[in-house]
């Protein structure tokens, strides 16, 4: 039993959307690459999906929503420090492993490195970074099985606001070390999608709720991160049998209200992967402050039992 279902989407919002699918936009079914688009979180004023996303924002004002929101404002509003005259100099393995350090000690739960790929870049944008530090930054477990009410969507923003004050702290260290660095962090798309270097970067797989599987974190967690053009040491994709898991699992599927989540990989823009239906999903996620149901019902989500499906599907691999 699916306590949401049947869900019907509000009257309301489905005045305000477009004559578009999200699904065309991320290029669903297409069987060559292309770059990504801008599908949703960009500037509302010249998206497609624009005014849905205002919508989201007038239907999400909950007072402790808003706190949480500004508290991310005035994070964002703090200047970066300039890059500073004489740059620091170290090995590159030197500066993989202080990055990692410090983006540790300034609050990520994960981190790791990638080589930027110009395939993540956005169309009509450009990336002028050659590295990208990528972090995770968890969401705490129980305040998430709250999903979808609005307790979950507080946490969310929370921790948007985490992610954001990390990256630009990673940042500034860099900076002040003579070295330029960029923050990127959610909600907000800039130039380029995180997921996929986040998965390059091995912070964990790519599941059949769209998101990533990570390790340690399950799937409770936000992305952030920071560019940079000092030739990091990459770490290596970290396949530890979630995909595989995934082809047998329906916990998510079963749980999300509107049904986007389909049993089958798809084709994605030249790539057969795991992907959530946006038309489907984006009503029920707007009407819920971000709903979050899918990612909190995965196991590897759940503390104490992630961990241990993890090192079941590790004896799996080992033999
Ligand atoms: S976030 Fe979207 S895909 Fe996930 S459970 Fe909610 S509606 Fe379904
Ligand atoms: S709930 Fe199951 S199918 Fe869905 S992402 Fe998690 S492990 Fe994969």
């Amino acid at each position: 039993m699916n306590k949401h279902r049947p869900y019907t989407p509000d009257p309301g919002q489905m005045a305000l959307w477009p004559n578009a699918s999200g699904n065309d936009i991320n290029g669903l079914g297409e069987t060559t690459f292309r770059r990504p688009r801008h599908v949703y979180w960009s500037d509302p004023d010249n998206s497609t999906f624009g005014a849905v996303q205002k919508w989201f924002y007038a239907r999400n004002s909950h007072p402790d929503i808003e706190t949480q929101r500004l508290a991310r404002n005035a994070i964002r509003d703090v200047p970066l420090p300039p890059v500073a005259e004489h740059p620091v100099q170290k090995t590159d393995a030197e500066w993989t492993s202080a990055l990692k350090a410090e983006a540790l000690r300034f609050g990520a739960e994960d981190v790791g490195v990638a080589e930027m790929d110009p395939d993540w870049v956005y169309e009509g944008w450009a990336e002028p970074y050659s590295h990208i530090v990528v972090m995770a930054i968890a969401m705490d477990y129980d305040t998430m099985t709250q999903a979808p009410e609005i307790a979950a969507g507080v946490e969310v923003v929370r921790q948007y606001a985490r992610g954001m004050k990390t990256s630009k702290l990673l940042s500034g260290w860099l900076r002040d070390q003579g070295h330029d660095a960029m923050p990127e962090h959610g909600p907000l798309a800039e130039g380029f999608t995180l997921v996929p270097a986040a998965l390059a970067a091995g912070l964990g797989e790519l599941g059949k709720h769209g998101s990533i599987i990570n390790r340690k974190l399950g799937s409770c967690f936000r992305l952030a991160a920071v560019l940079c053009n000092l030739p990091l040491i990459p770490d290596q994709p970290d396949n530890f049998g979630a995909d595989d898991f995934c082809a047998r699992c329906q916990l998510c599927a079963n749980a999300c209200p509107p049904e986007a989540i389909g049993p089958e990989k798809q084709t994605v823009r030249g790539a057969t992967k795991w992907y959530v239906n946006f038309d489907k999903c984006l009503p029920f996620f707007n009407e819920t402050a971000g709903c979050a149901i899918c990612i909190t019902v995965c196991p590897f989500s759940r503390p104490g039992v992630g961990d241990n499906l993890v090192a079941k599907l590790a004896r799996r691999i080992s033999g």
